[in-house]
């Protein structure tokens, strides 16, 4: 295995780069949090000049309007983008990222025709509705019925937490098919078109003051046969393909971005002023003035001084490297095999453990300042505090840890299996 870049990919990397130097300084603002539509245009803004200069979809196959780019160049991508400060992948995510991808492993030529090229344009905006008020970790147990009339499936019932619904043109559905089937059989992925008649959208506030999820009521929904994925019942097989991508790999921009949180608190570590920092010492009483630079208070020690909270800073970042290094092997996998494997789970769990460590770092450097979610006297701490309580979020979105743990224990390590809940509970 030769783990040095090739010149081919040098050259690859270089062409980004000045591509990305050229067009990112004219990106102007993101928009605020809640402004959903300013939201949607600057993201699809963004997709639409990557697909115009054919970045869009880098790692797709290029028969599916991708640029067909190795796993190497897939990650260069990634890490050039964020070096360059470009937009994330935002609202395109689902679509992007796990949406796309189980059509062009799952949906029929005519399907993949109809939304993969609309999808890398920016055209289409994906959501994702699978979970229930009473089907998360137990997703199987969902109750949103779809019933064949005709033509049509009729659709009733409630998804909830459902990220972008308000905004989003599709929506990747799984509803039960065959109540009377065993309750992984009973399952069938549909192509929801969002503007249908009898869908209510509801958003929800979250922690962080916005409501970047809802729940979605569905009541008669006809929803045409021809936008089911796959055979009729065999939905979770397809779910399974779609967990596949959003564990194994829609994580990887998002750690190109935690590589780059860390190196931005190690900087503001050397910044931030600590009255009693001394070595070996993770605490510090704060004077009064706690954020001014530390070139405004000439030779006083910093959060840097202090040994402990700089060894784990070396210790976190070690750590993130070595998801890189899981993420290398995760991406080729799903090169070489079509879909990302099992390691998606072993990636996820161990991803969202480091961001909360992260987090406990951060608010250890930044003490009182981890209470602002705004800058504070030039100093860029708002980003940290966020990222404290996203991670609150990365333990359970795309499956809890607890239930990560199951399927590494049970599908990896080959443990038992749990007990079946009983129907008391
Ligand atoms: C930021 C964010 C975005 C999301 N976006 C979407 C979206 O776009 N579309 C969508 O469909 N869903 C979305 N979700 C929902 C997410 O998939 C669910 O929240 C998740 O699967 C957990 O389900 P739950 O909330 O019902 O918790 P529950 O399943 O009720 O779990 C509650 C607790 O019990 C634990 N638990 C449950 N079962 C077991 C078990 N067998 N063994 C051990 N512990 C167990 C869990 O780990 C958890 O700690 C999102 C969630 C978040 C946080």
């Amino acid at each position: 295995m030769n783990l040095r870049y090739s010149d081919e990919e040098e050259q690859f990397r270089t062409d980004l780069r000045a591509w990305l130097q050229e067009v990112v300084p004219g990106i102007g603002p993101a928009p605020d949090e809640d402004d959903w539509e300013g939201r949607r245009d600057y993201d699809v803004a963004w997709q639409k000049v990557l697909y115009e200069a054919g970045y869009a979809g880098i790692h797709w196959p290029e028969e599916y309007g991708g640029n067909g780019a190795s796993p190497v160049e897939h990650l260069i991508f990634l890490e050039e983008n964020e070096r360059a400060g470009a937009p994330y992948v935002g609202m395109n995510f689902v679509g992007l990222l796990h949406a796309g991808p189980t059509l062009i492993a799952e949906a029929s030529p005519e399907q993949q025709r109809r939304h993969l090229p609309a999808i890398l344009k920016g055209d289409e905006v994906w959501c994702q509705g699978f979970s229930e008020p009473a089907a998360g970790s137990d997703l199987a147990s969902l109750r949103t019925r779809a019933v064949l009339d005709g033509d049509e499936y009729v659709v009733n019932g409630q998804k909830i937490w459902t990220s972008f619904a308000h905004a989003a043109d599709y929506c990747e559905l799984l509803v039960r098919t065959d109540p009377d089937a065993p309750k992984h059989k009973g399952i069938t992925w549909l192509i929801l078109p969002m503007d249908t008649p009898g869908i209510d959208i509801r958003p929800l506030r979250t922690i962080r003051g916005g409501s970047e999820f809802s729940e979605v009521f569905l009541d008669d929904v006809r929803v045409p046969v021809a936008n089911r994925v796959g055979d009729e019942n065999d939905g979770w097989r397809i779910a399974m393909v779609t967990f596949s991508f959003e564990r194994g790999t829609a994580f990887v921009s998002e750690l190109v971005y935690s590589m780059q949180l860390v190196r931005d608190l190690a900087a503001l570590a050397k910044e931030l002023p600590r009255a009693s920092a001394r070595e070996g010492s993770n605490r510090g009483g704060l004077p009064a003035r706690s954020f001014e630079r530390r070139e405004s208070r000439g030779t006083q020690r910093t959060a840097w001084d202090d040994d402990g909270l700089r060894h784990e800073l070396g210790a976190v970042a070690a750590e993130f490297d070595a998801l890189w290094a899981l993420t290398k092997r995760n991406v080729s996998q799903a090169a070489r095999e079509g879909v990302p494997g099992i390691g998606g789970s072993v990636f996820k769990l161990h991803y969202a453990e480091m961001r909360h460590r992260l987090g406990n770092l951060a608010d250890r450097i930044l003490e009182r300042g981890s209470l602002s979610l705004d800058d504070l006297d030039g100093l860029a701490v708002g980003a940290h505090v966020k990222g404290r309580i996203h991670a609150m979020s990365l333990s359970i979105a795309a499956g809890t840890t607890q239930v990560q743990r199951n399927i590494i224990g049970e599908r990896i390590l080959g443990l038992p299996k749990e007990p079946p809940v009983s129907a008391s509970g």
